[in-house]
């Protein structure tokens, strides 16, 4: 009973709560020269405690959510002065010699690194002549997610996949998987809105295969709306796509299926509807590609699976692609 009173009083004194988490908070050390597989470890440690200890009382909440927040901009911050330092480098608009401008650039690569991979000084840049020029690496960081959750920092910090918690799956010359969300994203394009598009990103860390383009469209003619796989590849074994292809052949009977869809393409900007239209637009056919998982990912945005999409369970959504596979095996034995 004593323990618990002496607990309490710990617990609900702040000076005591922000003493403890001061040297949590204290790493500016890191930042001087340390190798960004350091500030990545360090980095996993201090995401980890402040989930642990934002879970202990309310206090706690709120002093490890501003220093989540502290973390999460720090790593912004630097994400994007490397970025622009490494474009102006390439662009020669950097002052002194190459080795200096490598050792400009560098300095920001930390945490940019610890997120989305250790070796990005080395692998972003190549030698010309007497200049440097980006490599395909440096795209990839360019589309690459920003993480906007502590939880979503800690999975990219931790080489963790979105969809299955796998760790370290990176196993071709992808960064990840590439996600477009149905409506949530970075518009591009030119000034007069004549080509508009969103962009995808990448997802470092996270298995290529959960990932599948899809079609969303909306057939004038029968007022409706339907989906179907963008692409069906003859040449490789479609492992999740013919998983797809059975959640789809089930859900298109089911009451929720197509309100939902129609959903989507009123979350949409509507600068993106026309030029996404097959018929240039107005009252004809509309379709849109996104590149969606099947369950809900561990990540912010809502709707970027067929799980949270359509508003089910996980169960649920394994139901229906059985039922599917079922389906496809009754129309193979009539035929
Ligand atoms: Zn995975």
């Amino acid at each position: 009973m004593a323990a618990a009173v002496v607990m309490g009083e710990v617990f609900e004194n702040e000076d005591l709560v922000k003493l403890i988490l001061r040297k949590t908070a204290n790493w500016s050390f890191l930042m001087s020269g340390a190798a960004a597989d350091t500030l990545r470890i360090r980095a996993v440690e201090r995401a980890r405690l402040c989930l642990t200890l934002a879970t202990v009382n309310w206090l706690f909440f709120r002093l490890t959510k501003g220093f989540a927040q502290s973390m999460m901009q720090a790593f912004r911050e630097d994400a994007l002065a490397f970025r622009d330092l490494a474009f102006a480098m390439c662009d020669k608009a950097l002052p002194g010699s190459i080795q200096e401008q490598l050792a400009t650039v560098r300095e920001r690569s930390l945490w940019p690194a610890a997120v989305y991979g250790t070796s990005l000084m080395e692998d972003a840049f190549c030698r010309v002549d007497n200049s440097v020029a980006f490599t395909q690496e440096f795209q990839f960081l360019l589309s690459s997610r920003m993480p906007t959750h502590i939880v979503e920092m800690l999975d990219m910090l931790e080489r963790r996949c979105v969809c299955c918690n796998a760790y370290n799956v990176k196993v071709t010359n992808k960064p990840g998987a590439w996600g477009l969300h149905p409506y949530a994203g970075p518009l591009r394009g030119d000034a007069n809105d004549t080509y508009v598009y969103l962009q995808g990103s990448w997802l470092p860390h996270t298995c290529e295969s959960h990932f599948v383009e899809v079609l969303f469209f909306r057939n004038a003619e029968l007022q409706q709306f339907d989906m179907h796989m963008y692409n069906n590849y003859a040449d490789r074994v479609p492992g999740e796509e013919i998983r797809f292809n059975h959640f789809i052949r089930a859900a298109r009977g089911q009451f929720w299926f197509r309100p939902n869809i129609a959903r989507l393409f009123d979350e949409r900007n509507p600068r993106l509807r026309f030029v996404d239209s097959h018929h240039g637009g107005g009252g004809g056919d509309c379709q849109f590609v996104a590149s969606i998982c099947m369950y809900a990912p561990r990540m912010e945005l809502t709707d970027w699976s067929l799980q949270s999409i359509f508003g089910l369970t996980r169960a649920c959504v394994t139901a229906m692609v059985r039922r599917g596979s079922a389906m496809a095996r009754e129309e193979r034995l009539l035929k």
